[in-house]
């Protein structure tokens, strides 16, 4: 279906409605990272914070491909770790990072991570990115790096450690393991991890080819403010949402 007008940020009238909306927005991200080959086994997941019980999160079920969710797949996680709504189970990893995200910071609806291939490549670098183009400027200064790497995340003090790198940036770097983005709406946060994985492939292509020349700091910030609010993100999603849902309508159910 083409949209026939221009997108207008939602408004919900229950909270019903919000929660269809959140996970219909998660299953379209989820098909979106499908397509751009952000699927490795059963790795990876999405979180959106349920609009009724905010220590409550829907995710992605465990061993389900990114490719197959529809919206009626998610499940439903409360803050000990136990499945709520749904039959399929949790990653173990899923929970222990986002639970302690969600907790840390109240002002993010979505978290996202996974385990694609540029933001992996970057992460063994142990680096920031660098204000490269105008694209990355959406991270500069924007983005945490957790230094550390301990093996498959399994309980939430580690957990805890990676929202603390975090803080209160759009998203962090987890050192030879990936990339995590966090948003205001699930939109913002699939934005952000799709230009966050492009970003970390275009700072290793142009380090592999030569010297990249950075944007000075004050135009890097004046660039953030521009193409990294909440509203750019939230609006870069739109597009991606438009075409995947007339390509894959299954999504929605
Ligand atoms: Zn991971």
């Amino acid at each position: 279906m083409r949209p026939t007008r221009p997108h207008t940020f939602p408004t919900f009238s229950s909270p019903d409605e919000e929660r269809t909306h959140i996970k219909q927005r998660m299953a379209a991200a989820f098909r979106l990272f499908d397509r751009f080959g952000f699927n490795e086994g059963v790795a990876g997941h999405l979180t959106g914070r349920d609009p009724e019980r905010p220590d409550c999160f829907w995710v992605n079920p465990l061993g389900l491909s990114f490719g197959l969710i529809r919206a009626s797949d998610l499940i439903l996680v409360n803050h000990e770790g136990e499945v709520v709504e749904g039959d399929w189970p949790v990653n173990v990893a899923a929970f222990a990072i986002h639970s302690q995200i969600h907790a840390a910071r109240p002002d993010v609806q979505a978290a996202a991570h996974t385990h694609s291939k540029a933001g992996r490549a970057w992460s063994t670098l142990g680096r920031l990115l660098d204000p490269l183009t105008q694209d990355s400027c959406a991270f500069y200064e924007d983005h945490g790096l957790f230094d550390d790497f301990t093996g498959v995340v399994i309980d939430t003090e580690e957990g805890k450690r990676i929202a603390h790198a975090l803080g209160d940036a759009k998203a962090a770097i987890l050192r030879n393991h990936g990339i995590l983005t966090v948003g205001h709406t699930v939109d913002e946060a699939a934005w952000l991890y799709i230009t966050m994985e492009r970003t970390c492939e275009v700072q290793l292509l142009a380090e592999a080819a030569g010297e990249p020349h950075p944007i000075d700091p004050e135009m890097a910030r004046l660039t953030r403010d521009q193409v990294g609010s909440h509203t750019a993100g939230w609006f870069s999603f739109q597009p991606l949402y438009d075409k995947i849902v007339a390509d894959q309508p299954d999504l929605l159910d």
